[in-house]
């Protein structure tokens, strides 16, 4: 039962024919579960490239929100008459009210997360504070080979979200996947961050969004084959 993770909507691209831009959007397909976490940082294109990528909405059984920045809600109005009304919205505490209310108009079942929530006995979301009234929600597969953590743009700490998950799960991280703003942090940090990453024991990753070029290169050079450089368009499976 591998995970299969497609990206919709990301800072860079892999494809020519897809649309890249400032945010981030990922399909996670996992448990006999379609989840569509995050809707990239602009309307059209993220309409656009899960159009081209052949991405039925109406297949849709989760609909998870990271958290409220634009980069991460931009499609929210594309996605939100088309998926159908069985489809559970999963938002973190702080995530816009006004959006929330626009979806109950048509979703029967929709999770305001405080902290850690089952969504199936083998997905979970987790949800951190990330600043100041801004909670953020990532996603935890557990799989055969340890945890699969998903994040949006990791504001409450990358490496916090990862120490959250295995203390409360107890099971190695088997891939990381996402945004880890890193973005600003200085080279000493960074450095930390990927002597952190394998302390834990992460097996794969695939930095992307909000985690920039630095750290990607850090990664790249301290995971060697098991970096997974992503972008729009790409399709992995873990
Ligand atoms: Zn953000
Ligand atoms: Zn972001």
């Amino acid at each position: 039962m591998p995970v299969k993770i497609t990206i919709l909507y990301d800072n860079r691209s892999d494809n020519c024919q897809l649309q890249e831009g400032w945010g981030f959007s990922a399909l996670i397909e996992y448990d006999g579960c379609k989840i569509l976490f995050d809707t990239g940082g602009d309307a059209s294109a993220f309409a656009s490239n899960a159009d081209k990528m052949g991405i039925c909405f109406d297949e849709i059984t989760h609909l998870l929100f990271s958290h409220r920045h634009w980069d991460h809600i931009a499609g929210f109005k594309e996605i939100i008459d088309k998926v159908n009304d069985k489809t559970a919205l999963y938002v973190p505490k702080t995530f816009s009210w006004f959006l929330r209310k626009k979806s109950s108009s048509h979703l029967k079942k929709i999770r305001v997360v405080k902290a850690l929530e089952e969504i199936t006995p083998n997905i979970y979301s987790l949800v951190l504070k990330g600043g100041f009234w801004l909670y953020e929600q990532a996603l935890v597969l557990k799989t055969p080979e340890g945890l699969g953590i998903i994040t949006g743009c990791a504001h409450p700490g990358i490496v916090r979200i990862l120490k959250t998950a295995v203390q409360h799960f107890h099971e190695k991280i088997y891939f990381v996947l996402g945004g880890f703003h890193l973005l600003y942090n200085p080279a000493e940090s960074i450095v930390q961050a990927v002597k952190e990453f394998q302390k834990l024991g992460v097996k794969h990753v695939a930095p992307c969004h909000c985690s920039g070029d630095h750290t990607i290169r850090q990664f790249q050079e301290a995971y060697g084959p098991n970096f997974h450089k992503i972008g729009t368009g790409t399709i992995l499976s873990f």
